[in-house]
């Protein structure tokens, strides 16, 4: 598969992620162009802040190849990762990292912080930008519809305190 095309998978897993009401970020993870394993963000789902997309394709990667260094393998991720996700990509021994659109409040490869360019002990190769467009309006579209359904949602209103709180005695 292209690079194109594996993005492409991103994106195919960042909708299945849209779909659950899920922020939409898909990821997967390749070797010599072929998918080894594919993941989309569970976190609301599953109640877990650990379940973004890059970690779930990492985890499963892991186990489909029985290994814990990925250093053949490739990441396409359809939104820059955040710091936890950078972290299991030093971890991984990801060789490179394809992202689509970059994220100015978490993104840790240029945005917030370049963790990659730090002294540690692995530094993948990055490429940003393939087929961002999409990406972005993916998640513009999420959060378009958020903003929509939280104005829709009664106000709430803070109860009225009980009478004998406002008596002094
Ligand atoms: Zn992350």
């Amino acid at each position: 598969m292209t690079n194109f095309e594996l993005m492409g998978a991103a994106l195919d897993e960042a909708r299945k992620a849209a779909a659950l009401g899920e922020v939409p970020v898909g990821a997967v993870v390749a070797r010599n162009g072929q998918i080894v394993a594919a993941a989309h963000n569970t976190r609301e789902t599953e109640k877990n802040a650990l379940h973004h997309a890059e970690l779930l394709a990492i985890d499963a990667a892991c186990k489909a190849l029985g290994g814990w260094r990925l250093w053949e393998c490739e990441l396409f991720v359809t939104l820059e990762p955040c710091p936890m996700c950078a972290g299991a990509i030093l971890n991984s021994r990801i060789r490179r990292v394809v992202y689509g659109a970059a994220d100015a409040k978490a993104g840790c490869c240029g945005s917030v912080t370049d963790l990659f360019a730090l002294p540690f002990n692995h530094h993948p190769m990055v490429e940003q930008g393939l087929r961002a467009e999409e990406a972005g309006a993916l998640l513009q579209a999420f959060f378009k519809d958020l903003r929509v359904r939280l104005a829709a949602r009664p106000k709430w209103k803070r109860p009225a305190p009980p009478a004998e709180n406002m008596k002094k005695p």
